[in-house]
């Protein structure tokens, strides 16, 4: 038997590597769909984030440290 439904699919679970299900792929069942949104929310995947530290930053040069300009 080889003729598996779900053998046949080419992209296996990103969790767990079996078989994902049409219900829910690219998983295979609920709790790894789960698993990879609790990965996303807690920051796990390695996305590029917005890169605040640049040296280069012209606003450096603004004046914003006289607080007391208005006395
Ligand atoms: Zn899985």
């Amino acid at each position: 038997m080889k003729a598996d439904p779900a053998n046949d699919n080419p992209k296996p679970c990103p969790i767990c590597d079996r078989p994902s299900t049409e219900k829910y792929r690219p998983f295979c069942t609920a709790r790894c769909a789960d698993v990879d949104l609790h990965r996303w929310l807690g920051g796990h995947y390695a996305i590029p984030a917005v890169e605040l530290d640049d040296p280069e930053d012209g606003d450096a040069e603004a004046p914003r440290e006289n607080p007391r300009q208005d006395d």
